[in-house]
């Protein structure tokens, strides 16, 4: 049963949880194959507000990064990210967004210059090296429009925060060198996770 988890820590990390909903429905997704993260579970009735997600956040300054990652996609609410990454950044932690990439494409318009100045790191769920292969591994709502979406969304990040990496998961077929490729263009790090979430090799 869900019970509103909207923060959990994993070591010396805060993590929020501000959405269930998400524009893919990635075949590797952990909400397909695990529980919940770390005991947590993630589902929840009711999205938070600003003032519940502080609350639930509390003192900052004990950890050593914020991350909005959840179980969802966290840019489909672009307006509470903005106000709470303004209010956490006050407190001198530093700020991460996990992401797929999509928030330009949904929201139709440039979410990364939204982010300036609030954001410390980006991570984009790269996942894939072509269109075909995204669409088949993270089956998005907007079909092959995706990717190209990512890209562009990924080529912007760089331009207005600090740190943009990129990440694949190790899955069977995934093209992890072109992926390697697609980062080198971009000028960004790739990270290789594998599906049990742990990271080993970038
Ligand atoms: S983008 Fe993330 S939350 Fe959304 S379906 Fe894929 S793995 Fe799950």
């Amino acid at each position: 049963m869900a019970g509103n988890v909207y923060a959990y820590t994993i070591g010396d990390t805060l993590y929020l949880n501000i959405t269930n909903r998400c524009t893919n429905d990635c075949v590797f997704c952990i909400r397909r194959t695990k529980e919940g993260v770390c005991y947590y579970d993630l589902w929840l009735e009711k999205e938070p507000s600003l003032d519940e997600l502080l609350e639930a956040a509390g003192d900052v300054r004990r950890y050593r990064e914020v991350v909005f990652c959840g179980y969802g996609e966290p840019l489909i609410r672009i307006d509470l990210v903005v106000e709470a990454a303004r209010a956490l950044q006050s407190q001198g932690v530093p700020v991460r967004i996990n992401t797929n990439g999509q928030a330009g494409l949904y929201h139709g318009r440039n979410i990364a210059a939204e982010l300036a100045g609030l954001i410390d790191v980006v991570s984009i769920s790269l996942n894939a090296a072509d269109s075909g292969q995204y669409a088949t591994l993270c089956q998005p709502q907007q079909g092959e429009k995706a990717f190209p979406a990512i890209l562009e969304f990924a080529g912007q990040c760089k331009k207005y925060i600090p740190q943009v990496i990129l990440s694949v998961v190790r899955w069977p077929g995934v093209d992890i060198d072109g992926c390697r490729e697609i980062a080198r263009t971009l000028d960004v790090e790739l990270r290789v996770r594998e599906p049990d979430g742990t990271f080993t090799s970038s």
